[in-house]
């Protein structure tokens, strides 16, 4: 039963490899508009979780449903990008040849729900997107500047805003703000912050300054399912996880 809040909902997920399981029953719901982090030891399956998310892998066992509708197990990955799901992984790919402008241009232009030829004159207001954008991710002053010789922070946002020429309803970040700078980190927060709400978020995370930036709820995986999950003091002091990232 799912309430029209919900926009992700992962019940009792599954997913073996050659019998281990990476993940083991993980049940999961994201309200619509909200920034949610999610940590935990290296192979605690989340990675996994986001290829099962996005249809790179089909879980064995367990039920996805984007909205109220969608169920993502059904579906190929081109479906669930274009039904407004975006994903970036941890490196940054954009055009480095070409303008910071131009990536944000090609991204519009590659949606499939526009369909426009890469050779098509852009609309006054599709330009109007693209400079909303910009002044998003802070690149307003770097738009001609070929994207190659950006920092790595500017090229993380200047995908983050490739992503949003798309205007996804969910976006999966990994790692965001590794290699980054305090400063970077600091704005990158503020960012995702602006984005929550009018999109969702879920975070893949190491940086525990950056999870207590965002200030969301936090979900914390262990052995592919939920370990703990509330706000970050709540689980950091939870004796279950204490363990698990400094016992054995
Ligand atoms: P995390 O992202 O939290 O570090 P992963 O989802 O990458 O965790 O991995 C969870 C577990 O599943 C790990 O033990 C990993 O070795 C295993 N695993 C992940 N993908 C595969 C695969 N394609 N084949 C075999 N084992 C895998």
């Amino acid at each position: 039963d799912l309430s029209h809040k919900v926009i992700l909902y992962l019940e009792d997920i599954t997913v073996s490899f050659d019998g281990f399981r990476a993940l083991n029953k993980l049940s999961l719901a994201i309200d619509a508009g909200e920034l949610r982090c999610i940590i935990g030891p290296n192979g605690a399956g989340k990675t996994t979780m986001m290829d099962v998310i996005t249809g790179k892998t089909r879980p064995d066992e367990g039920s996805a449903f984007f909205g109220q509708t969608l169920d993502l197990t059904r579906m190929r990955e081109p479906e669930i990008a274009h039904a407004g799901i975006g994903r970036k992984f941890q490196k940054p790919t954009v055009f480095e040849q070409h303008s910071v402008f131009e990536n944000l241009e090609l991204a519009m232009k590659a949606d499939k729900r526009v369909r426009r030829s890469l050779f098509a004159r852009l609309s006054s207001e599709e330009g109007d997107r693209i400079a909303a954008v910009l002044e998003r991710i802070r690149l307003a002053g770097e738009a001609d500047r070929q994207a190659g010789l950006l920092s790595h922070g500017q090229k993380q946002w200047l995908e983050i805003g490739m992503l949003l020429m798309q205007e996804p309803r969910l976006l999966l970040l990994d790692e965001p703000v590794a290699g980054m700078t305090d400063d970077e980190t600091e704005r990158t927060a503020e960012l995702f912050v602006s984005l929550a709400g009018e999109h969702s978020l879920v975070v893949v995370e190491h940086d525990m300054a950056f999870v207590e930036a965002l200030g969301g709820k936090v979900t914390v995986l262990h052995e592919g399912s939920v370990l703990a999950e509330g706000d970050l003091p709540t689980v950091q002091n939870d004796p279950r996880v204490i363990e698990v990232y400094l016992g054995r």
